[in-house]
């Protein structure tokens, strides 16, 4: 349960604590906003993502499949600023297998905590492997850190890749190309 009453007063704290009047007009209303925001960017904390392949179908289908450009975002544990970008997954069926947007459901869940990109890439990967039970599944993940973005080194543009690979899975060429051209900031 998010208590957002909590996070409403910290959040006064930390406005008074920067020098801030907390009762300006303009940040009057922000710590409830915050606690709202919060309670939404939030909501993957105790929730089971394996509960999105509970209807995972039997199908005959044994080759690659890749499912590009699953738009998400997150919330950096270091810093909680954000982080966003692209999960790209594919796998090789064995026996079962799930309608894309329970996929994009896994990777929801896994984004609405605080994360690491590379925890976050592991767990969306261990999700798929022991609920699906697939050949092999590979996911990759390219995103964009405020953290790195706004301070510290202020690399606006740099990405991180994170990438994981649970059993046996083809090489393709979609992943190749995302690896190679990624090759200086790979995890
Ligand atoms: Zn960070």
């Amino acid at each position: 349960m998010i208590d957002k009453d909590k996070i409403s007063k910290a959040v006064d704290s930390i406005i008074a604590a920067i020098g801030e009047n907390p009762n300006r007009e303009g940040l009057k209303m922000t710590p409830t906003r915050i606690a709202d925001m919060y309670s939404e960017l939030f909501s993957g904390i105790n929730k089971d993502p394996s509960h999105c392949f509970e209807n995972a179908f039997s199908e005959s289908h044994q080759d690659l499949v890749i499912l590009s450009n699953i738009e998400f975002s997150s919330i950096c544990e270091h810093h909680f600023l954000p982080f966003f970008g692209k999960a790209y997954i594919s796998y090789i069926p064995i026996s079962k297998t799930a309608g894309a947007s329970k996929f994009a459901e896994c990777v929801d869940i896994l984004s609405k905590r605080p994360q690491l990109q590379e925890r976050l890439t592991a767990q969306i990967a261990n999700t798929i492997y022991d609920t699906i039970n697939p050949k092999g599944v590979e996911v990759l993940l390219q995103a964009t850190h405020m953290c790195i973005s706004m301070r510290g080194i202020n690399k606006v543009d740099a990405k991180f890749v994170t990438h994981a690979i649970r059993g046996e899975i083809t090489e393709n060429t979609l992943f190749k190309e995302i690896l190679a051209t990624n090759q200086d900031v790979l995890h």
